[in-house]
C-alpha cells in the first residue's frame, strides 16, 4: 500500500518545496507521513467545503494548493475557522501537504501549464530561480506564435478556460505577442515581466495600484481570477497522481468552487 510518505517524494520531485518562496509553508504540514494513502483529494484550498469532503470520503491525505496552516499558529482552537478546520482534520486522520509556490515555479509547474494552455512558447521564468536559473523560477514569459490583439487574447483566454467573468487592461486593439503569466494573486511580477519585454501580462488578480502600474506603463493585463488561474492545475496534477499511485484513489475536490459570483 502507498504510503503518505511515497506521495510527498513524489510531489517534492514534481514540484520541489526548494523553489518555494521563504515566506510560504510547504511540504507536509500536518499529519503522520507512514500512514497508508487510500484516498487522496487535491484541491485549491482547504475551506469548510472541501474540508467536509475529505472527511466525509475518508480522505487519507489532502494534497492543498494553498497552506493550512499558512501563517505561524500558536493555537488550535476551533474559534477560528483555519484552526478549526485544522482541528477536525486531525481528528480525522486526514494530512495536508501543500506544494503551492513550488508548484507555481516548477519546471512543469502552474506557470509553465498556464503558458502550454495559451499557446506561449519559447518560455523562461520571469524570476529565474538562483540555483537553476534555465528552466524554474517564478512566472513565465514566452511567445504567441503570432501576434494579436489584446481583445482576441483576452476573448480566447475566456473561451478556452471557461470563464464566467474575465477583466482586462490596456489598449484593446494593442497587438500582443510577448505573453507573461503569473498565476494566483501575480500583480507584483509586472515590472519585473515588462522589463523583460511583456506586452501583457496574464494573472489571477491584481491590486488596484499594480492595476494602474499596468496603464501607465501601456502593458496590457488580464486578471483570469485566482481561483480559474489556479485550479485547473489542481485536477492535472490528481491525474498525475493517479496515474502515479494505481493503488490509491486520487480527486480533485468536487465541493470547493469559486467563492467569487457576478450579479
Ligand atoms: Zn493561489
Amino acid at each position: 500500500m502507498t504510503k503518505i510518505q511515497s506521495i510527498c517524494e513524489f510531489l517534492d520531485q514534481f514540484a520541489p518545496t526548494s523553489l518555494a518562496e521563504e515566506w510560504d509553508n510547504v511540504g507536509l504540514i500536518l499529519g503522520d507521513p507512514n500512514r497508508d494513502a487510500k484516498q487522496v483529494m487535491t484541491c485549491l484550498t482547504v475551506t469548510p467545503e472541501s474540508a467536509s469532503e475529505a472527511i466525509e470520503k475518508n480522505v487519507d491525505l489532502i494534497v492543498s494548493h494553498h497552506p493550512l496552516p499558512f501563517s505561524a499558529t500558536k493555537r488550535i482552537t476551533t474559534d477560528r475557522t483555519p484552526t478549526r478546520l485544522i482541528w477536525e482534520l486531525a481528528q480525522a486522520g486526514v494530512s495536508i501537504y501543500s506544494p503551492h509556490t513550488g508548484f507555481d515555479s516548477a519546471v512543469g509547474g502552474i506557470n509553465q501549464m498556464l503558458c502550454d494552455r495559451l499557446g506561449i512558447a519559447s518560455t523562461a521564468p520571469v524570476i529565474p530561480n538562483r540555483k537553476n536559473p534555465e528552466m524554474p523560477g517564478a512566472g513565465r514569459i514566452g511567445k504567441l506564435s503570432s501576434p494579436t490583439t489584446l481583445r482576441e487574447f483576452a476573448e480566447k483566454i475566456k473561451v478556452d478556460f471557461e470563464l464566467p467573468r474575465l477583466q482586462v487592461v490596456g489598449d484593446l486593439d494593442a497587438k500582443v505577442q510577448r505573453i507573461a503569466t503569473a498565476c494566483g494573486s501575480g500583480g507584483s511580477f509586472l515590472s519585473k515581466a515588462v522589463a523583460r519585454g511583456a506586452e501583457c501580462l496574464v494573472t489571477g488578480e491584481a491590486t488596484f495600484h499594480s492595476v494602474l502600474e499596468a496603464r501607465a506603463s501601456n502593458a496590457g493585463m488580464i486578471l483570469m481570477g485566482h481561483y480559474f488561474s489556479e485550479r485547473f492545475a489542481i485536477e492535472v496534477l490528481a491525474e498525475k497522481m493517479s496515474a502515479e499511485f494505481s493503488d490509491a484513489k486520487v480527486w480533485a475536490s468536487e465541493r470547493e468552487c469559486d467563492p467569487l459570483q457576478s450579479v
